[in-house]
C-alpha cells in the first residue's frame, strides 16, 4: 500500500486552490492530475527582474526592473488610444502604457508624485522609452513584494506563468519530508541535497544555468527516478529468475543436421549468441531474454538454431511475426530447412480459415507440428499446443514490460526471446529491458555490400525521377517513401497518394501503393506482388519498416528525410541491404532545413552502424521516439534526460542490484526508504502487476 506520507502528492489537483473546472482540464493536459504531476513539471527558463540600472540605461526588449516617480497622466483621447503615465527615475523618463482601462483604477494606483517600484519590459519606440502594461506594480516601501526572479514553466493558452507558479508552489508546500532512501556515503560524496530541497530548488531557479539538466540538483532527482526504475526492472527480473522452468538439456543432434544442410557458416556472433540463448534454455528457470541484431544479422536462423532444443526434447517452439507478411518470410526459410531434418511446421495467420484450420489446430493439439509460425494469430484462445515450451517474437520491442509479462505467463513454463532489428542505445536497453537477460549480434555475414546513401534537395526531384526510369529498365526494383507528417496520418496519406498519382503516369502499372489506413490482407498482397517483381517500384507511407525481404529491391528514395528519425531511416535503407547488389538509398530533404536536421542527415551518409546512428538519435530526440513507443506501456520519465544522465543509470543500475542482494525483501530501513521512493515514481504497479500476473 502507498505509504500515507504519500497522500498528498497523490491527491487530485483540484484540492489546490486555484483549479476551477475549466482550468483543471488545461491542467490536466499540461501536467497531469495528481498534485505531483505539478512537481514534475520542469521550468524552461527564468526572468530575471534583478536588473537594476538607471533608465537611461536600459536595453530595447529586455526586463527593467526599478523605482520611478509618477509625474503625470494622459488619458486616452478616444476608447480605441492607450492610457498613458509618465514616470521617471531621475535618469530618464518612461511612458507606461495601458489599453482598455476603465474607471478610475489606475488614477487611484499612480497618484502623481508618487513613488513604485515597477517591472516589464523595456521597449524603445521613436526614440523614447516605453513599457505596456508592468508585470508588477508595488509601493516603494513594500519591495519585498516583487519577485526579483520567476521561475518560467511550459505552458498553454488558457494558464499563465503566474497561475502556474502559485500552484506549483502549492504543490511544493504540500511536499512531506521523505525519509532518504539514497547511500548515506554516496549522498554525501555527491554533495546531494536531499529529495525535497532538491524539488524546492529545481522550481526556483537563480540563474538561467540552474535550469541546465546537468546541475547537482537535477542530477540528485533524476538518479532517484533511475534508482526507482531500476529497483522495479531488477525486482521483476530476480522473480522471473526464481520461476521455475523446464531444462531444454539435449545432444544436439538435430542443430548438427541444420548445420550439415545450411548454405553457410554461421558468424561467430550467431555462434555466441546461441551459446548464450542455451545457457538458458538449458537452466530450469524461464528464459526471458532480448536478442538484439541489425537488419539483416541473420537473427532468424539463431530463432530456428534455438528452437530446435525445444523440438529435440519432444516439446513445441513457436515464432511470431508483427504481420502476415513477415510471418510468411519466416515460415518459407524455416520450413524449407526444417523439411530437410524433418522438422515438421506450419504457419498459421488470420487468413487460414475453415477446414485447413481446424485440421492444423489437431495437428498442433497432438504434437505433430513442432514449430508453429504466426502473427499474433498464434495465441487466440482456440490455439492449443501439446506442449510449448518456447517462444520467440520478432521485431517486438515496442512491447512494453507489461505486455511481455503477460506474454510469458501465456505458455506453460515457456521461455521467452524477443528479437529486434531496432538499434537500442545501452541506456534505453538498462532502462525499457532491464527485466530481460540481453544479447547482441555485433557481426553482419561477410560479403554484404554497402549502401551508398546520397542526401539532396527536394527540388532535385526531376532528376531522381529520370535516374530512376534508367534503372528501373535494368530490371532493379526500389522504394519511395513518402513523408511523415508528424501528429497527422491524413496529411501522410494524400501526401503518398499524390506521388503515386504523379509517379504512375511515368511508371504505369509498374507502380504500386502501400500505406498504414489499409487493411493487412490489401498491404500484404501489394507488398506480395512487389516481392514477386510484378510492381516494379513501390510507393509507401513507413509500413515497410520492419522485416521485408526483397532482395532485387536495391533502391529506396526518401521524400522529406529530415522528419524521419535517424534509427527509423536506418530500418528502411536496411530494406536494401539484402540482396547481393549493393544498394543506393538517396534522402530527399525540403527547405528550410536547420543545420541540425543537416547534421543528422550527413550522419545517415557517414555510417551504416545502427549503433552509432541509434546514439545520436538518442542525444536529439527522447527515447520512446526512437521505440516508437511514446504511450505504449514504457517509462516515460519525469526528470530524467537519458541523453545527459546515461553515467546515473548505470550507477542507478550496480545500487539496485547491490541493494537487492543484499536485502532482498526490502526490508532494512533502507529498503523501507526505497519502498517509498518506488511509490514516489509508480513504479509499484509493476511490481504488483507481476505478482498478480
Ligand atoms: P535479420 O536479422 O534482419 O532478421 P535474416 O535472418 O533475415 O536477418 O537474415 C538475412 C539474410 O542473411 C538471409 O538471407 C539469411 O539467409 C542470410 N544469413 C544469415 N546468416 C548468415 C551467415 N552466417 N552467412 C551468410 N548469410 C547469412
Ligand atoms: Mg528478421
Amino acid at each position: 500500500m502507498r505509504p500515507s506520507s504519500l497522500y498528498p502528492l497523490f491527491a487530485s489537483i483540484d484540492t489546490l486552490t486555484g483549479i476551477g473546472k475549466r482550468y483543471y482540464e488545461l491542467m490536466v493536459n499540461l501536467c497531469g492530475s495528481k498534485v505531483i504531476d505539478l512537481l514534475w513539471h520542469l521550468p524552461s527558463g527564468i526572468i530575471d527582474r534583478r536588473c537594476n540600472v538607471p533608465l537611461s540605461q536600459a536595453i530595447d526588449g529586455r526586463i527593467w526592473t526599478g523605482k520611478v516617480r509618477v509625474i503625470e497622466h494622459a488619458p486616452p483621447r478616444t476608447k480605441k488610444h492607450p492610457y498613458r503615465i509618465v514616470v521617471e527615475d531621475g535618469s530618464e523618463q518612461l511612458i507606461l502604457v495601458f489599453f482598455k482601462v476603465f474607471g478610475d483604477n489606475i488614477t487611484k494606483q499612480f497618484p502623481v508624485g508618487a513613488e513604485k517600484i515597477i517591472s516589464g519590459k523595456i521597449e524603445i519606440f521613436n526614440g523614447l522609452l516605453q513599457m505596456s502594461h508592468p508585470d508588477y506594480v508595488v509601493d516603494a516601501d513594500k519591495a519585498e513584494q516583487m519577485p526579483l526572479i520567476e521561475t518560467v514553466y511550459p505552458l498553454t493558452a488558457g494558464v499563465t506563468n503566474k497561475m502556474l507558479n502559485k500552484q506549483i508552489s502549492q504543490a511544493l508546500a504540500r511536499t512531506p519530508d521523505l525519509p532518504e532512501w539514497l547511500d548515506k556515503h554516496f549522498l554525501t560524496q555527491q554533495h546531494w541535497p536531499s529529495f525535497k530541497e532538491a524539488l524546492w530548488a529545481v522550481h526556483h531557479p537563480q540563474i538561467f544555468a540552474d535550469i541546465e539538466p546537468n546541475t547537482p540538483i537535477r542530477r540528485r532527482l533524476a538518479y532517484d527516478e533511475l534508482l526507482a526504475n531500476q529497483v522495479a526492472l531488477a525486482i521483476v527480473r530476480g522473480r522471473l529468475k526464481k520461476q521455475k522452468g523446464r531444462s531444454l538439456v539435449n545432444n544436439g543432434t538435430l542443430k548438427e543436421k541444420l548445420s550439415a544442410v545450411l548454405p553457410f557458416a554461421l558468424t561467430n556472433a550467431q555462434q555466441r549468441v546461441i551459446a548464450e540463448i542455451e545457457s538458458d534454455l538449458f537452466c530450469d528457470y524461464r528464459m526471458s531474454r532480448l536478442l538484439q541484431g541489425d537488419v539483416g544479422s541473420g537473427k532468424t536462423i539463431v530463432a530456428l538454431m534455438t528452437m530446435l532444443n525445444a523440438v529435440e526434447c519432444g516439446y513445441q517452439a513457436a515464432i511470431m511475426a508483427p504481420t502476415e507478411i513477415l510471418a510468411q518470410q519466416h515460415a518459407e526459410t524455416i520450413s524449407e530447412l526444417c523439411a530437410a531434418i524433418g522438422v515438421k511446421t506450419a504457419l498459421l495467420t488470420g487468413n487460414v480459415k475453415g477446414k485447413t484450420r481446424k485440421i492444423l489446430l489437431e495437428e498442433l493439439a497432438n504434437g505433430n507440428i513442432n514449430i508453429l509460425i504466426g502473427t499474433h494469430a498464434l495465441f487466440t484462445d482456440d490455439v492449443i499446443f501439446k506442449d510449448l515450451a518456447y517462444v520467440i517474437v520478432d521485431e517486438q520491442h515496442r512491447f512494453g514490460v507489461k505486455q511481455r509479462l503477460s506474454l510469458s505467463q501465456k505458455g506453460n513454463l515457456c521461455d521467452v526471446l524477443v528479437m529486434t532489428a531496432t538499434p537500442i542505445p545501452r541506456t534505453l536497453v538498462l532502462t525499457q529491458f532491464g527485466d530481460m537477460e540481453y544479447s547482441k549480434i555485433d557481426e553482419l555475414p561477410a560479403g554484404r555490400k554497402p549502401v551508398a546513401t546520397t542526401v539532396m534537395p527536394l527540388s532535385k526531384i526531376n532528376n531522381v525521377v529520370e535516374a530512376l526510369v534508367r534503372k528501373l529498365q535494368t530490371g532493379t526494383q526500389a522504394y519511395w517513401v513518402c513523408p511523415l507528417v508528424e501528429e497527422s496520418e491524413k496529411i501522410d496519406l494524400s501526401a503518398a497518394t499524390e506521388r503515386f498519382d504523379s509517379l504512375q503516369k511515368i511508371f504505369g502499372t509498374d507502380v504500386g501503393l502501400v500505406h498504414g489506413k489499409m487493411k493487412d490482407a490489401e498491404k500484404d498482397a501489394i507488398m506480395e506482388q512487389f516481392k514477386q517483381g510484378h510492381l516494379k517500384l513501390l510507393v509507401s507511407t513507413t509500413v515497410i519498416e520492419v522485416g521485408v525481404n526483397v532482395p532485387n529491391a536495391t533502391i529506396m528514395i526518401v521524400e522529406h528525410a529530415e522528419r524521419f528519425g535517424l534509427a527509423q531511416l536506418h530500418q528502411l535503407r536496411g530494406r536494401i541491404k539484402r540482396g547481393s547488389e549493393s544498394g543506393s538509398c538517396i534522402l530527399m530533404y525540403g527547405y528550410p532545413l536547420s543545420a541540425v536536421s543537416h547534421e543528422r542527415l550527413n550522419t545517415m551518409k557517414a555510417t551504416e552502424d545502427g549503433f552509432l546512428i541509434a546514439e545520436e538519435d538518442l542525444k536529439l530526440r527522447g527515447g520512446g521516439e526512437i521505440l516508437g513507443t511514446r504511450q505504449s506501456g514504457f517509462s516515460n520519465f519525469h526528470l530524467v534526460d537519458l541523453s545527459v544522465h546515461g553515467d546515473l543509470l548505470l550507477t542507478a543500475s550496480k545500487d539496485a542490484a547491490l541493494l537487492l542482494r543484499q536485502d532482498p525483501n526490502l526490508q532494512s530501513e533502507r529498503g523501507q526508504n526505497i519502498r517509498t521512493l518506488l511509490y514516489l515514481f509508480e513504479q509499484d504497479e509493476m511490481v504488483r502487476t507481476y505478482k498478480a500476473g
